[in-house]
């Protein structure tokens, strides 16, 4: 048997195996199952009083009118968004996304992360897929991992929002073609790759939000925040693109700062 048809015969294995068996090949025991991701409005009520205490400033109202929210589907989009704090591979979901480099080989941080877990068979996938173009998302198997899939994307190295964005957007374009009813992404390019950590996650929620409100078959899309900075700014523009009370931020009316 040749080496690629061993990822090609494993990974149709893996997506075949019933739940408790898949759950022995797990590289890390504690996997954490969806249900124990609190959505957003959850989240939220269980911790108003500190996340209320994460203030927009001027430049997040700035960025955050590139947006007219459907302010209808408020209520139903914060319990198909949440906030996790961790490791994205422990997480037991549809498909977990890979801040991955042009030529699709191991590298540092979470891409390194992703593939300690999955174990070699994802690099060898990866080598058939011949890199991938900044901006750009391909999907592989998840091998060892919790997670189903790993959707691989190229995040930019020069500050491009448009090239951030459209790496969500092809990330979220796969949903219907794998049925990915949930989905974590890491902070895309605000590692190595220097993109600002605000600016990524205003561009981060507003794909999500747009996505959301014309995608029904998402169940869930989770944004994984590893270093402490990144947790303080989801919690402070999480409370801008998906509201919880009422009064807030409805079709882009005026805020009080
Ligand atoms: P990039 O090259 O796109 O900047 P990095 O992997 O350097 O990618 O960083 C992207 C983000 O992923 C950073 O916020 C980093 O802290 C975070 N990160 C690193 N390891 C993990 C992990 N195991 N799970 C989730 N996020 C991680």
């Amino acid at each position: 048997m040749t080496t690629q048809s061993k990822w090609k015969v494993e990974k149709n294995k893996i997506l075949n195996m019933p739940l408790e068996e898949k759950r022995k090949i797990y590289r890390n025991s504690d996997f954490i199952v969806l249900d124990r991701v609190d959505p957003w409005s959850k989240f939220f009520s269980k911790n108003e009083k500190e996340i209320e205490n994460f203030k927009h400033t001027l430049d997040d109202l700035t960025e955050f009118q590139k947006i007219k929210l459907d302010s209808s589907k408020n209520k139903e989009l914060a319990d198909r968004i949440s906030i996790f704090q961790g490791d994205i591979t422990k997480l037991e979901i549809d498909a977990i996304v890979n801040a991955a480099n042009s030529r699709l080989v191991a590298g540092g941080g979470v891409d390194g992360a992703i593939h300690r877990a999955a174990g070699s068979l994802l690099q060898e996938e990866c080598n058939s897929l011949r890199g991938c173009p900044t901006g750009d998302a391909k999907v592989t198997g998840g091998y060892n991992l919790p997670s189903k899939y790993v959707i691989h994307t190229v995040g930019p190295q020069d500050g491009s929002a448009k090239a951030l964005q459209s790496c969500y957007e092809k990330c979220l374009q796969y949903q219907q073609e794998y049925r990915i009813k949930s989905i974590a992404f890491p902070c895309i390019s605000t590692g190595i790759y220097g993109f600002p950590n605000r600016l990524a996650a205003h561009i981060a929620l507003r794909t999500a939000r747009k996505f959301l409100e014309t995608n029904e078959d998402m169940e869930r899309i989770i944004f994984c925040t590893f270093m402490p900075v990144d947790v303080d700014i989801y919690k402070t523009l999480l409370q801008m693109y998906f509201p919880i009370h009422a009064s807030n931020y409805n079709d882009g009316a005026s805020v009080s700062e």
